[in-house]
């Protein structure tokens, strides 16, 4: 596919390969602990890209409760590395590139600016001050070994000479890019690779009319996922209706379960908790209330200042309740069916919103071949790892970022060290 000539065009100690989040990082870090050279090869025309967009531009770059939990991966690997860089060390770098964090009331942590522009410029301001060089358009799309160095390829025929490489490509997740193109480079140098699929997704559902109407609602709820009958997952949050299904928070938490068993073919559905905090008998009292107090109003009117109001008319309409009966047609048999259906208002999931949507791709470079004190390849001595590559993925709430900071900063002190 492409033609090579044997010019070397630069020559470094230390190659990075991806200018994002781990890979500046990481960066930053080699540069912090030794005066070698260090360059990043990044295929955009600018470094950072992804980090600019997370967070709805707010970025949150980490979160309060770091418990393993909140991550899907080998936990050993995610104990060496966090007990290596842990968040205070995180926070300690960042403050060095000039950065204040706040932590909101659900543990999510941001920059004090709410900008996800300062995250960017502190990173991008503390590589090249510490003299870090920057290829941008730069793809690296080959890699040789060349006697103990590693020969750099770029898609703009440069070559670059590095004797320790970190790969810090992040995932696929946000890109158009094929998987055979994503993971040619590690394929060529046989590194396993673990079956890609998108997660923190939305979900597109069967249900069309009525349920459409919903479009634009958000709800904090209960979400329960169910695979072939049997409810495998409970997430608590925030619910967002769309045109083609369903998103928000809680529903990004469970897509990757979704995902996984939409793609063995499973029937997965999602059961929502419209009153999660109530109990049976207290939503029994409070509609008893309602049909004394407010008979002789519609029947739309029964959740009014309850729930929000489009989901609850769709929910009694899904019972086959007519919303042109007044609330005093509701007898005791059909308040014991809205109770029995109000903790399970159901949906079927059809398919999801694909990578080009999904925030974080699961999967990558198999945990199994990488060294977890160092993230340095089991064979490939040199070769590092870092950040969403590699098959560790997080929750929503700014455990991806902390990956790739902690990641980065694990694979460049362990480099450095190698010399
Ligand atoms: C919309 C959105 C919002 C998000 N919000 C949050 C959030 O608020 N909190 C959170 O924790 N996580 C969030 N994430 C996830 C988070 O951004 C990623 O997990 C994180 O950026 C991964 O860091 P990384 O360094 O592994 O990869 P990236 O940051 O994606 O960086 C990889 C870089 O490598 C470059 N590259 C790829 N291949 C090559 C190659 N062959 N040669 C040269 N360069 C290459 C890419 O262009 C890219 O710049 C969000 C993701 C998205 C898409």
């Amino acid at each position: 596919m492409y033609s090579y000539h044997n010019n070397i065009d630069g020559e470094f100690d230390i190659g990075i390969i991806g200018g994002g989040a781990s890979g500046i990082f990481s960066s930053i870090v080699a540069k912090d602990e030794s005066d070698l050279s260090v360059a990043v090869f990044e295929s955009e025309d600018r470094i950072l890209k992804k980090v600019l967009k997370t967070g709805n531009g707010k970025c949150n770059l980490t979160n309060k409760d770091l418990c393993l939990s909140n991550f899907y991966g080998n936990p050993l690997i995610l104990k060496s590395v966090f007990s290596k860089c842990p968040q205070s060390l995180t926070l300690n770098i960042f403050k060095n590139l000039g950065i204040r964090v706040v932590f909101d009331e659900n543990g999510k942590c941001f920059p004090a600016s709410y900008q996800a522009s300062s995250i960017v410029d502190g990173l991008r301001f503390g590589a090249s001050k510490r003299g870090v060089k920057i290829y941008a358009e730069t793809e690296i799309v080959k890699i040789e070994k060349k006697d103990e160095k590693f020969l750099l390829r770029a898609d703009n025929r440069y070559n670059f000479l590095c004797s320790k490489v970190i790969f810090s490509t992040g995932g696929l997740a946000g890109l158009k890019k094929k998987e055979e193109n994503f993971f040619r480079v590690l394929k060529d140098l046989n590194v396993n690779i673990i079956k890609p699929f998108p997660t923190l997704v939305q979900l597109r559902l069967v249900e069309t009319d009525p349920f459409k109407s919903m479009e634009g609602c958000k709800w904090e709820c209960g979400v329960i996922l169910n695979v072939d009958g049997k409810n495998t997952l409970v997430e608590n949050g925030e619910i967002l209706f769309t045109n083609y299904g369903i998103s928000g928070n809680a529903i990004l938490n469970i897509s990757r379960e979704a995902v996984k068993n939409l793609n063995e073919n499973k029937k997965v559905k999602i059961l929502i908790d419209l009153l999660p905090e109530m109990t049976d008998v207290e939503i029994k009292d409070e509609l008893t209330f309602r049909i004394k107090r407010f008979g002789d109003y519609d029947l739309e009117f029964l959740f009014n200042g309850w729930i929000n109001k489009r989901i609850g008319v769709i929910f009694l309409k899904s019972l086959g309740f007519n919303m042109n009966d007044k609330i005093n047609v509701l007898t005791e048999k059909d308040v014991e069916k809205i109770i029995n259906n109000i903790h399970s208002f159901t949906f079927t999931v059809a398919n999801h919103n694909g990578f080009l949507n999904a925030q974080v791709m699961a999967g990558g470079v198999s945990v199994d071949d990488v060294d977890f004190e160092t993230l340095q390849h089991k064979r490939i001595k040199g070769l590092y790892f870092a950040g969403e590559i590699l098959d560790i993925d997080g929750k929503s709430g700014g455990y991806n970022l902390q990956w790739a900071w902690s990641s980065g900063y694990v694979s460049a002190f362990y480099a450095v060290k190698s010399f």
